[in-house]
């Protein structure tokens, strides 16, 4: 009986030891000749795919559909992060546990603030409000204290750079840099890739600028969650908006809407955006008191997975936000 058991023992241990070796090896042959790349965002995971072309193999660390602002890893993804060369992250404002990481994972993991060299626009988010309806809450630990603090710095800045094409350009120049660094040998192919999706980019910026420029007008109004800081700063534009910052979990005020349809009605404005995977029932309101049609404003924080099967690309969603203002600004 001993001896049976033994046996089964010492069987098992063989078989499972292979297995280890057999999925080491595994991981090793398909990934062995590609840079390993994982990107928090769509913005970077395009770029990275565009400038990486047949040398690497990006993966999208949130999920399409994610709350991308609230969003923490799982022990799962810090191993995939782990398991990467490369670590790509807009930056502190957009994902605050990216420091956190940055420390606890291994060194052979290049990890990379796509941010980096863009200025930062300050947010306009006004947190008083909130410190206020805060301050009177009894028995805040120091823990708490902690996260109150992280959550302020969080809305120090407007994370979501990537609406404007110039902060782009630069993202997609951040990521050549790190990709010629981690294989020199592929730089030539690289910066030829990034050199060919930045004139895109440029083409997209400028078209952006010609239709503002032939309209004559710079007046929007937005209806749903705004994230659009930067584009509205790169193109000068004057705005309304029902929400003042990136998440629609409160409900706007009777006071904001109405500001929304009174600016709409004095400057005869026929186009309330909103946000992709949003119902969009503000914007649907304010349509009707306006007589004007709800329209998407793509923040590109992700895309969907039918967006992703389709191919849409940071430039082909962008482009598809410029025809929408084209329209607004008729
Ligand atoms: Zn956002």
């Amino acid at each position: 009986m001993k001896k049976g058991l033994s046996f089964i023992i010492v069987t098992v241990l063989f078989l499972s030891t292979c297995l280890f070796f057999v999925s080491i090896k595994s991981n090793n042959e398909n990934n062995s000749d590609k840079i390993k790349i994982v990107a928090t965002l769509f913005p970077q995971y395009d770029f990275a795919k565009q400038i990486g072309g047949d040398k690497v193999e990006v993966s999208l660390l949130l999920t399409p559909g994610t709350e991308t602002h609230t969003y923490e890893p799982t022990p799962q993804d810090i191993i995939r992060i782990n398991n990467s060369d490369l670590f790509v992250y807009t930056g502190k404002y957009m994902e605050p546990w990216s420091e956190r990481i940055a420390m606890s994972i291994d060194s052979n993991t290049k990890i990379l603030d796509a941010s980096k060299n863009i200025n930062l626009i300050k947010s306009d988010h006004d947190e008083d409000e909130h410190e206020d309806s805060e301050a009177h809450e009894e028995d805040v630990d120091e823990h708490e204290e902690e996260q109150h603090h992280e959550h302020e710095h969080v809305h120090e800045f407007d994370p979501h750079i990537w609406l404007n094409p110039q902060n782009a350009v630069q993202m997609v120049k951040n990521i050549t840099e790190e990709l010629c660094k981690i294989s020199p040998e592929n730089a030539e192919y690289f910066n030829n890739n990034a050199n060919n999706y930045i004139k895109q980019i440029e083409e997209l910026d400028s078209e952006a600028e010609n239709i503002i420029k032939e309209s004559g007008k710079n007046k929007v109004a937005f209806g749903g969650a705004f994230a659009y800081a930067y584009f509205i700063d790169r193109y000068k534009l004057e705005y309304v908006s029902a929400y003042d910052s990136c998440g629609e979990d409160t409900e706007p005020s009777v006071a904001n809407v109405k500001k929304v349809i009174d600016y709409m009605n004095q400057n005869s404005l026929k186009v309330i955006f909103y946000q992709e995977l949003s119902s969009g029932r503000i914007a649907d309101s304010i349509a009707k008191e306006t007589n004007s049609k709800k329209l998407v404003f793509h923040t590109v924080h992700n895309a969907s997975q039918d967006e992703i099967n389709r191919g849409e690309t940071y430039v082909s969603l962008m482009r598809k936000n410029i025809e929408n203002l084209k329209e607004a600004l008729k």
